[in-house]
């Protein structure tokens, strides 16, 4: 990937990832982050072996380091765990006339036909959720602007392909926003379309004059 990563999970989000303590939405979110960002695929790494280390120096479970690296062939040589690994493999998905490279952790819910809603430049397909949390791609074109908004909850918007600028900078593939009731912003793209996976964990509420007549319309974006 040309763009380098530069928007990140917090590490108490990693860690909260690593313990599968987090809703599954959200997971799946930093998930699809982790697939294309290596910079945070060691940190979970280093993670997972800090946590690991915390086991095997348990009284009477010393592990030398070089059976602990035997261990590690021996696992990922299983074909089940090598299986796994495969599929962390990008694939090609017709979204909106291109053909688009996705994370792997995104295949479970891109099996059926995606249903797009359109409102201007912006078109939304959502994905799953149901009371609580919404996973959707947001497709935006470019030279658009989904008009300014909070949150009423958390907002992770994960950039799939293109770039997305708003009031605190430029996000491009792979970088994560994340947004909360403290924020407002107007997400816009520039000279190309982006494609972004959004999740939300409650409605937007949109700001500004005319646009507050979007609010009735948010479960487009919800
Ligand atoms: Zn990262």
């Amino acid at each position: 990937m040309i763009h380098a990563v530069k928007h990140h999970p917090a590490l108490e989000l990693l860690e909260q990832y690593i313990e599968a303590s987090l809703a599954p939405e959200l997971s799946l979110a930093i998930a699809a982050h982790l697939d294309l960002c290596p910079h945070c695929q060691r940190i979970k790494m280093d993670l997972e072996a800090e946590a690991g280390t915390a086991l095997a120096s348990l009284p009477e479970a010393q592990t030398a380091e070089t059976d602990w690296q035997q261990m590690l062939d021996f696992i990922t040589a299983q074909p089940e765990i090598a299986a796994k690994m495969e599929k962390r493999q990008p694939f090609a998905l017709q979204i909106q006339n291109s053909e688009i490279l996705l994370p792997a952790s995104l295949k479970p819910l891109l099996q059926n036909k995606l249903k797009w809603f359109n409102l201007g430049g912006i078109s939304t397909a959502k994905l799953a959720g149901e009371d609580q949390h919404n996973v959707s791609l947001l497709y935006i074109r470019k030279d658009s602007e989904v008009p300014q908004h909070t949150h009423l909850g958390l907002e992770i918007t994960l950039v799939l392909k293109g770039k997305i600028y708003d009031e605190s900078g430029c996000y491009g593939e792979g970088d994560l926003l994340i947004n909360t009731p403290d924020h407002t912003h107007t997400p816009r793209t520039m000279s190309e379309d982006c494609l972004c996976l959004s999740v939300l964990t409650a409605p937007l509420k949109f700001k500004k004059g005319l646009t507050r007549l979007l609010n009735p319309l948010q479960h487009l974006f919800y």
